[in-house]
């Protein structure tokens, strides 16, 4: 879809959305209200930021108030399907529609194809994932077996006998199944595709999935509240945004939409029907970047889970994160501990990257590429100061906010 053309389909929905919610979901109504809002002050990509973010972790206050789902629901219960439960305790509706988690266009690109026969190792108790994962894979045209978690060999004896071509589950019990699939003497399995999730996916592990078992592996990235809302193409270089939800990179304290490039929390507005998550703070970092694909789709992609939102700290109006300290460093090369330390100079923000090195290594060599990786990683410019070994003790917070504010 052209850039213009999604604008103009999420607009639509969002509208209906909008008008649906106020009609028929009093939690997101009180919302509006509470915000002197109508449905047709928020119509747009960009007026929808007037709406406060509603956090993840406000939730299990709001059902609570409003049992069973807060008012989120649209639709008597007589219409829904399942009821799911996340920690919280949070309640999630599963209405009558097919598709509301928008999961079948991540597992196609994915490389699911009708005829495919998949195994699910998900759990189907209580969370969506394993269900949202059969609904997509049925809707695509693939058989489930839902074999769900552990049982290694019964997983490896039901792959062989229904020539299962698919997996769905987590990176790391692909690898058990496949190392069991060995041991028993099961040969090699007839997986070619898998999607895994629940876990983070090493780029190494990624290889022996692809290179010595042939096993093409993506990954998305989802929650219970809001379903997929980004997937990962053949090109596996980020995961592309649904044109079903409407996913903003945002301030975790004031809301607001950051610019491209920005890290920031992960805001939804999900095109469901039964449950519309209307700006649904997710408490989840990440980094949009919206240059062109190689594979030719022309949405923009989520780099990758970057943290929980609680651990950021601002500076100089840049959010910055433990694991971006990790990256940069990691692209300097060199260094045994490192700490990023945050003080204020005439009223300004300054951060200093205080390292140890290895032995042998020179400062002088390590400065300008250190401070190169900041750039690229952090957007900021920050100093760097070598202390002697042991000066950053052991267990030191990756960022430490030295600011005095008087
Ligand atoms: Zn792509």
């Amino acid at each position: 879809m052209a850039p213009a053309a999604r604008r103009r389909y999420q607009e639509v929905w969002l509208r209906a959305l909008l008008a649906l919610a106020w009609e028929r979901a009093p939690g997101v109504r009180r919302r509006m209200e509470a915000a002197r809002l109508v449905p047709r002050d928020l119509g747009s990509l960009e007026s929808l930021s007037r709406l406060p973010v509603i956090k993840k972790s406000q939730m299990p206050d709001l059902q609570k108030a409003d049992p069973p789902f807060g008012g989120f629901c649209t639709v008597p219960l007589r219409q829904i399907r399942k009821i799911f439960v996340s920690p919280g305790p949070i309640f999630e509706p599963l209405g009558p529609e097919l598709g509301s988690w928008h999961a079948e266009t991540g597992l196609y690109a994915g490389g699911f194809r009708p005829g495919d026969v998949v195994i699910n190792t998900f759990a189907y108790h209580l969370t969506p994932a394993a269900h949202e994962l059969d609904e997509a894979l049925n809707l695509i045209g693939c058989a489930v077996v839902p074999t769900g978690v552990g049982n290694t060999d019964t997983q490896v004896m039901i792959a062989k006998a229904v020539g299962a071509t698919g997996f769905v589950g987590t990176p790391s019990f692909l690898m058990t199944v496949l190392k069991r699939a060995e041991e028993m003497g099961a040969g090699r399995l007839p997986f070619q595709v898998a999607q895994v999730g629940a876990e983070a996916l090493p780029e190494s592990l990624r290889r022996t999935f692809e290179e010595q078992y042939g096993i093409m592996t993506r990954q998305g990235f989802g929650t219970a509240d809001i379903g997929l809302v980004a997937y990962e193409c053949a090109e596996k270089s980020g995961m592309h945004l649904v044109d079903d939800a409407i996913t903003q990179v945002c301030d975790p304290q004031s809301g607001k939409p950051l610019a491209t490039g920005q890290i920031g929390e992960i805001v939804a507005t999900v095109n469901n029907h039964t449950y519309p998550m209307v700006r649904f703070g997710t408490g989840d970092l990440t980094v949009v970047d919206d240059a062109r694909c190689p594979c030719g789709r022309t949405s923009a992609r989520m780099l990758g889970w970057r943290g929980r939102a609680d651990e950021v700290t601002k500076v100089r109006g840049m959010f910055i994160h433990p694991r971006q300290v990790d990256e940069a460093a990691a692209k300097a090369k060199g260094l045994t501990r490192y700490q990023v330390v945050v003080t204020r100079k005439d009223h300004q923000d300054v951060m200093t990257f205080r390292v140890e090195l290895a032995e042998g290594i020179e400062a002088g060599t390590v400065a300008p590429a250190l401070e190169a990786a900041i750039r690229d990683v952090m957007k900021l410019r920050g100093t760097v100061e070598v202390v002697p070994k042991g000066t950053i003790l052991e267990n030191a917070k990756k960022i430490s906010d030295e600011r005095k504010w008087d």
